[in-house]
């Protein structure tokens, strides 16, 4: 594995970033919310940005192969992630060059292509320098595939979540049909599929549980469960003096 480097890690001061990561679906942003909620921390959903430059990417006419092009989009897009101005179910804003793309990025057609340009390299290096940044200002809760492997090595807490792929399909599906979505169950199975598949094999930066991360498995877990386990982990966390990272 050669993950991209801008050389922006080193002295920071990473203990207070919870890192979670895990397949699409896992229920990691629904999880990382609550828990960011709970801890007073903010949450910073990485998926959203490849999926800003897969929007991004469509509405241009960009191929999901024209790594070149992608990564000039990653580069130039200001894609801006904040706390929801809305309350429609959403747990953030997205913004793509000052638009509110929050729904637009869970479409099927983004969810298509969306692997396809984050296994780029380029686009990868692209999106680096702005997540290291919001690491840095730390507290922070971070969801993604490679946060505890390549963006934050050193965060304080790293965690692993998955399921099986057909109950992460069963709850993908069950979000897209209250939200008015048509997809079937089938299908909203085959694209969790194709981007375990996708999301794994790359050559950089391939989903994969940091040796030191925390493995949890959520199938049959309520999702208070996954929260109150993974707070009680950070709660026990203490800094060089013995002194909580996270004071209740
Ligand atoms: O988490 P979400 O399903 O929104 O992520 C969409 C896609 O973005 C993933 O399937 C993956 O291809 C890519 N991604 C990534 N690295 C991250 C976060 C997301 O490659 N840290």
């Amino acid at each position: 594995m050669s993950p991209p480097d801008d050389g922006a890690r080193s002295t920071i001061d990473h203990r207070r970033v919870i890192a979670i990561d895990g397949p699409a679906a896992a229920g990691k942003s629904t999880v990382a919310h609550m828990l960011a909620d709970r801890l007073g921390a903010m949450l910073f959903d990485t998926g959203a940005l490849y999926r800003a430059v897969a929007l991004a990417a469509l509405r241009s006419q960009v191929a999901p192969d024209d790594h070149q092009s992608l990564a000039r989009l990653a580069r130039d897009a200001r894609i801006v992630i904040q706390p929801p101005s809305q309350r429609d179910g959403r747990l953030y804003d997205v913004r793509l060059n000052e638009e509110d793309v929050t729904w637009p990025l869970r479409d099927p057609e983004v969810g298509a292509i969306v692997s396809k340009i984050a296994a780029h390299p380029p686009v990868r290096s692209a999106l680096l320098p702005l997540q290291r940044r919001i690491a840095s200002d730390g507290p922070v809760v971070m969801v993604g595939r490679d946060i505890g492997t390549v963006v934050v090595p050193d965060a304080g807490l790293k965690v692993y979540l998955d399921a099986t792929p057909e109950e992460r399909a069963r709850r993908r599906h069950q979000e897209a049909t209250r939200r008015g979505g048509i997809e079937s169950y089938e299908d909203v199975l085959r694209e969790t599929q194709i981007r375990d598949i996708g999301d794994s094999s790359r050559d950089t930066a391939p989903l994969r549980a940091a040796p030191d991360a925390i493995r949890i498995n959520t199938d049959d877990m309520t999702i208070d469960n996954v929260v109150a386990e993974i707070e009680s982990l950070a709660r026990a966390r203490v800094d060089a003096t013995g002194a909580p990272l996270w004071p209740s």
